[in-house]
């Protein structure tokens, strides 16, 4: 199987994250028989000032027949005063929107080099691995009515509305079932059944999918308030967590605190599997900005784009082995004690972009030896 990868670095720091990262997927070609090819595309800023929009027709076409796409990030000063339709962040919108990428995936992952890092305490976040699931595409974020409106009275009115169907919170809670299963086979469901009826529902549906398909993987529920406190103070209980799309944005950024800092952060957001092709939309992404602080100065930390291939190595081209390579190469990497700016700690190396990638390909050569 040859694979179709679009990059679209993006600004800032995106495109000095993803070459390092597309060095770490030419090793893998090279030593690992990992067949693909590689189209380019620009988004956001760069994509405004060549394209002249966010993303252009023809990279959407690419981004359709891609099998992954690895985003780097968009936005920066420079197009702050934008009009809305303007803005670099269309371009992402635009991508999640036409792929129809409903499940977004945070991992939060503890490496042990780094659990001083965190603000929890060292035995708390040492050997933390949770997924959190979050439903991207629905609920109060799109729901109608939504707006803001004047009251007879001069005082306002705001309306957001809070919407689930059946269809929509069993495809999310299928995708947190199958997961599960390639990892400790428990799922959390986490919603507020207690004073939301989309919380109801939400809590029917997973129970009813669950029981019909799949009786295999441990299922518990929690209410979303819970969870939040459950996260800081005991955050290894969790293994799959499925949540909407407000819950999850909050519990999502909840995790990743957990574990330190933003550079290391991958994500993936997947669209709907084909029964036909079985082909499914897969956009990976690591979850920081486009930092202009240190755009361009060799400072970025490019782990959370490699750790995002990494998660496109194992949900879209189902390469567990390869998956874990990379992830292996990271973690010696942080054991040989070399350091970015942001994650750099008293009697460690610091080093540029460039040098964590040097290293990283130097530890995928010494793993696989
Ligand atoms: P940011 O994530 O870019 O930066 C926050 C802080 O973390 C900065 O101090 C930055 O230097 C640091 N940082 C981030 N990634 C790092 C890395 N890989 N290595 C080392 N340090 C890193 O968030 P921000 O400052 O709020 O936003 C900056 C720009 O990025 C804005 O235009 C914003 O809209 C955009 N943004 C884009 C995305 C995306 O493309 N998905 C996400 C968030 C923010």
């Amino acid at each position: 199987m040859t694979y179709k990868i679009l990059l679209l670095p993006g600004d800032g720091i995106g495109p000095e994250v993803m070459a390092e990262t597309e060095r770490v997927l030419n090793w893998l070609g090279k030593n690992r028989g990992l067949s693909f090819t590689v189209e380019r595309g620009l988004v956001g800023g760069a994509a405004l000032d060549a394209e002249g929009e966010a993303v252009s027709e023809e990279t959407m076409k690419l981004a359709h027949a891609a099998d992954a796409v690895l985003f780097g990030a968009v936005g920066g000063p420079k197009w702050d005063n934008n009009s809305f339709d303007k803005k670099p962040e269309r371009g992402l919108l635009r991508l999640r929107k036409d792929l129809e990428l409903f499940a977004n995936l945070r991992p939060a992952i503890c490496f042990d080099a780094l659990k001083d890092a965190s603000t929890l305490r060292p035995d708390v976040v040492s050997g933390l691995d949770l997924l959190i699931i979050r439903e991207l595409t629905g609920g109060v974020y799109f729901g109608e009515p939504r707006g803001i409106i004047e009251l007879n009275d001069g005082t306002r009115r705001a309306v957001d509305t809070q919407v689930y169907t059946t269809g929509e919170i069993q495809r999310i809670a299928r995708v947190a079932f199958s997961l599960a299963r390639l990892r400790s086979n428990r799922v959390a469901s986490a919603e507020k059944s207690n004073v939301m009826h989309t919380g109801v529902l939400w809590r029917q549906e997973v129970t009813k999918l669950h029981e019909a398909e799949f009786k295999d993987v441990e299922l518990t529920h929690i209410l979303a308030d819970n969870c939040a406190m459950q996260l800081v103070r005991n955050p290894k209980q969790f293994d799959v967590i499925v949540t909407d799309n407000l819950f999850g944005d909050v519990l999502s950024d909840e995790a990743a605190q957990c574990t330190g800092s933003i550079g290391m952060l991958p994500s993936a957001s997947l669209g709907a599997k084909d029964p036909k092709t079985g082909r499914q939309p897969g956009l990976y992404e690591p979850v920081h900005g486009t930092a202009p602080d240190i755009a361009g100065k060799n400072l970025a930390n490019p782990f959370a784009c490699i750790l995002s291939l990494a998660m496109c190595l194992r949900y879209s081209f189902e390469r567990l082995d390869e998956a874990k390579l990379v992830e292996q190469a990271v973690e010696k990497v942080l054991n040989d004690g070399l350091r970015t700016g942001d994650i750099m700690q008293p009697g460690k190396t610091l080093v540029g972009t460039t040098q964590m990638g040097d290293a990283v390909i130097a530890a995928l050569e010494s793993l696989s030896r």
